[in-house]
């Protein structure tokens, strides 16, 4: 198989799951016992905690450990805002952020409170002009993606921290995408707030982290005497070691980045060349190195999916499928993208795991498949249920 779908999920890497065994089948202790075994269970804990905030730049006490980034989203926008003076209760979102990220925006409008949208201009990039004109003294949070998940466009993490500080208002970050890809320290990143999750980088699924600057204030979500009273319910500590171990295994990420970078121009390049009708996204803006949002024409990404599938190359595609039909995806449509183009999107995202034959394999295989079709461009309806994760 080959797979190319690392945005999604990445495949657990061996390290991370040889740290985690021993965990499962010896270190069952809960954490807040008294007696011996809960007490060594306590010290893994720290351990892992340790090395957590050394490797992501922070202090330990600054690392909340949660079942993943959406619930790391959550509680930091709700904790923030419940903890913000009663004359701040606007929250501001880009348009593009995560689909769960949005769901909760929508709740929040839902119950009452004023949530507005920072729009990205055509190219995928935030609008810095109107996000600056959105800021205000009754702004208590700003909550934004530092890359996203389905084009790979990188935000201006520290410009949006600057307007939103010199307004008064906090910065949640979302770093799920970022963290593991690309340079990331919380001291430096400017953000109050930032949210990860372990299965970006080959951890386990599960488990994830919000990190949360020592002194800002928040109200827990979870109600609970762990992670210091911000959240609640007995640690998963296998993942959380894993966790520990995946970021440690990281390395120079710059040097990943550039290999990455190399093999997905490769891609790009290669099927531009054999498909003309090849349209690539955000090709001239910073992105995340692996990731490629394309489409072939207009031809239905549940035509591509189906061939690439048949080829052994798992890929994603960035519609969401409701009874009846397919939507666009939301972040194309905030670009103003038209719907026809925007159904034909697919996500190639290239990981650690990626090498030179697979690119080569794919484009020797894909453009013959998808040649004769694209003068047919017949579109298919949509088979599965789910957005670009
Ligand atoms: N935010 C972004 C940008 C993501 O890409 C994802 C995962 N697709 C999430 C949040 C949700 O992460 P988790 O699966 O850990 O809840």
């Amino acid at each position: 198989m080959i797979y190319l779908d690392h945005n999604a999920t990445t495949p657990t890497a061996p390290a991370v799951v040889a740290a985690m065994l021993p965990v499962l089948s010896s270190v069952w202790a809960n954490t807040s016992s008294q007696h011996g075994p809960g007490q060594d269970a306590k010290r893994v804990l720290s351990t892992a905690r340790a090395t957590v905030a050394r490797v992501l730049g922070c202090k330990p006490v600054e690392v909340i450990f949660t079942s993943g980034a959406t619930e790391a989203n959550h509680m930091a926008v709700r904790g923030l805002l419940a903890a913000s003076p009663s004359g701040r209760r606007r929250v501001l979102f880009s348009s593009v952020e995560h689909a769960g990220h949005l769901r909760l925006a929508r709740a929040l409008a839902s119950a009452g409170v004023q949530v507005d949208f920072m729009p990205v201009l055509a190219d995928g990039t935030l609008d810095l002009a109107a996000t600056a004109s959105l800021m205000g003294p009754d702004v208590a949070l700003v909550s934004l993606m530092a890359a996203n998940n389905e084009t790979g466009v990188l935000m201006p993490v520290a410009q949006v921290a600057e307007l939103a500080h010199a307004a008064g208002a906090l910065l949640h970050v979302d770093a799920t995408q970022w963290v593991g890809k690309l340079t990331f320290s919380f001291n430096s990143f400017g953000a109050d707030a930032v949210s990860l999750s372990a299965h970006k980088f080959q951890g386990p699924k599960g488990v994830g982290a919000l990190l949360l600057r020592q002194g800002v204030p928040f109200v827990p979500q979870t109600l609970g005497s762990q992670e210091r009273g911000r959240r609640g319910g007995t640690e998963n500590l296998a993942a959380i070691v894993g966790m520990a171990a995946a970021l440690e295994m990281l390395g120079d990420v710059n040097v990943e980045a550039a290999r990455q970078t190399q093999l997905r121009d490769r891609l790009e390049s290669g099927l531009t060349a054999a498909l003309p009708e090849t349209h690539i996204w955000c090709q001239d803006v910073p992105r995340l190195p692996g990731t490629s949002y394309l489409r072939f024409g207009q031809l239905s990404v549940d035509v591509v999916l189906q061939r690439l599938d048949r080829l052994g190359v798992a890929a994603s595609s960035g519609a969401a499928c409701s009874s009846g039909g397919s939507e666009p995806s939301h972040v194309l449509n905030a670009m103003g993208v038209n719907t026809e183009d925007a159904l034909a999107a697919v996500r190639f995202s290239l990981g650690r795991t990626t090498t030179l034959d697979d690119i080569t394999s794919l484009l020797n295989t894909l453009p013959p498949l998808l040649k004769p079709m694209l003068h047919e461009e017949m579109p298919i309806p949509c088979a599965a249920g789910i957005t670009a994760p």
